[in-house]
């Protein structure tokens, strides 16, 4: 175990949010990630928070007290073909896990639009891809160990500890650190990518179709433009290619950073912009048969991620699933109206319903709809206006994606909050783990 007394400064994905805090531990195994959590109590250096790789936009690892950095604490463990079983360390990323998994004929049942995040920073924030017979990241969750604010550890599954499974699959590092956790893995797959632009009225005329018929159905759109961009993987028998070797996001990504800063200082552009990045983003999709020829097979885990270079900050809700198409309607409209200056697309997808306590999927099929400003510029009027919106239909936030909720409106949402309340206070006494923005969060700040 090592200590940096030296004022490191933490930074998120983004760049908005950073902090300094008092001490940076770095812990490779449990017992030092055990020791950290006892000192920092014992010397009066909380808050104590355990970071991911920083890809979360709320400031729900900035602490002034003591970063316990867990990024070496890492590797896949064991991994059992006959039951699925993967057990992992809490530090490993995503993005390491899909070769391992492979060689053991294993593989997620789904993942985000990136791997960048590690697996402990996914799970703690409900992170999620699209398909709606496929839960979120939490949800494959099968059993989870915590260091806790004693400096003491517990198992928790369906079995064992089952309240606090029930609390810890999203729980933002507010019961202790994450020092392991097993997942319920699947055998091995690989994923055929089509897509393409769809007109605007035909995704919502054939919605049900769209995301029933498909094994992960999403869609991106720039609302000053009439095309959407639809993405659609399905499992298929055909040997998985290799990818080519990742280019940054080639000229795609050129274009979306010329738009970005073309519109900012000429604000009118925004919508001519849109209509060419949706027309410049692909060919008119012409249905899955037509697509066959040039769509492109891989491993599952190679297929997920994308590429997002350009930095932005984020929105996201998720609202029930029958409610999805109105809301993103309304949510277009409003951004064409009074959404000030922005390029990035809206991002839709559909999400199977779980039972995790802080799940924003709990209890409910789910539809996810992101917004995107570019890092350079504010987002408080682009977000404050949508975010009114998605609360209309009882939207619940993103753990990690900006929004304005505290303890009062968060309550409401979650029919087990009182019951997530009752495993935080039971394991974090002293709110050795609450910053100031968790304290508001979870009504710990009066
Ligand atoms: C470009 C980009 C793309 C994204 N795509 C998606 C997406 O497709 N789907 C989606 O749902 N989200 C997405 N997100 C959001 C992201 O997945 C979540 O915010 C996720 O939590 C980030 O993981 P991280 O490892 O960076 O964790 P961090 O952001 O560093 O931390 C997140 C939380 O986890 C806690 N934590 C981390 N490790 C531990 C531990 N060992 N024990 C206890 N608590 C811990 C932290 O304290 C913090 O509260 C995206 C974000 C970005 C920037």
């Amino acid at each position: 175990m090592s200590s940096r007394n030296n004022q490191a400064v933490w930074t998120n994905w983004s760049g908005a949010l950073s902090c300094v805090p008092a001490q940076t531990v770095a812990a490779s195994n449990e017992d030092e990630i055990a020791a950290a959590i006892r000192s920092a109590a014992e010397n009066g250096l909380g808050p104590v928070r355990a970071p991911g790789t920083g890809h979360s936009f709320t400031p729900i690892v900035v602490t002034d007290g003591t970063l316990v950095d867990i990024d070496a604490h890492e590797g896949v463990v064991a991994a059992d073909t006959a039951s699925g079983l993967v057990h992992v360390r809490a530090g490993t990323k995503i993005s390491d896990m899909g070769a391992p998994l492979l060689e053991a004929g294993l593989a997620l049942a789904n993942q985000g639009d990136i791997n960048r995040q590690s697996i402990a920073g996914a799970v703690s924030t409900g992170t999620h891809g699209t398909g709606l017979t496929l839960g979120s990241v939490s949800s494959q969750v099968a059993g989870l160990r915590i260091a806790m604010a004693n400096g003491e550890s517990v198992d928790a599954s369906a079995d064992t500890n089952a309240d606090i499974y029930n609390a810890g699959r999203v729980s933002l590092g507010t019961l202790g650190i994450l020092t392991e956790l097993t997942l319920q893995c699947v055998p091995a797959y690989a994923l055929k990518e089509t897509g393409g632009r769809m007109a605007v009225s035909d995704v919502f005329a054939q919605m049900d179709t769209l995301v029933a018929d498909n094994r992960h159905f999403e869609f991106f759109w720039f609302p000053f433009a009439d095309d959407v961009l639809v993405k659609f993987l399905n499992t298929t028998d055909e040997p998985a290619r290799p990818p080519r070797p990742s280019s940054g996001g080639g000229m795609e990504h050129y274009a979306m950073v010329g738009a970005c800063e073309l519109s900012r200082v000429l604000p009118f552009l925004r919508g001519p912009l849109q209509r060419f990045l949706t027309s410049n983003a692909g060919a008119r999709y012409m249905g899955a048969e037509e697509f066959s020829q040039k769509a492109k097979v891989r491993h599952a885990y190679q297929a997920f991620p994308s590429d997002r270079e350009v930095r932005f900050n984020e929105m996201e809700y998720s609202v029930p699933l029958e409610s999805g198409p109105d809301c993103v309607r309304e949510v277009a409209e409003h951004m064409r109206k009074r959404g000030g200056n922005f390029i990035f697309p809206i991002e839709y997808r559909t999400v199977k319903g779980d039972d995790i306590w802080l799940s924003p999927f709990q209890g409910r099929d789910s539809v996810s709809i992101s917004i995107h400003q570019y890092a350079k510029q504010n987002y408080r009027r682009l977000f404050d206006g949508v975010e009114a919106i998605f609360r209309s239909y009882g939207g619940r936030p993103h753990w990690g994606k900006l929004h304005t909720l505290t303890a009062r409106e968060l309550a409401p949402l979650y029919p087990h909050w009182d019951d997530f309340q009752a495993v935080r206070k039971r394991m974090d006494p002293d709110g050795l783990f609450l910053t100031p923005y968790l304290a508001r969060l979870f009504g710990e700040d009066n």
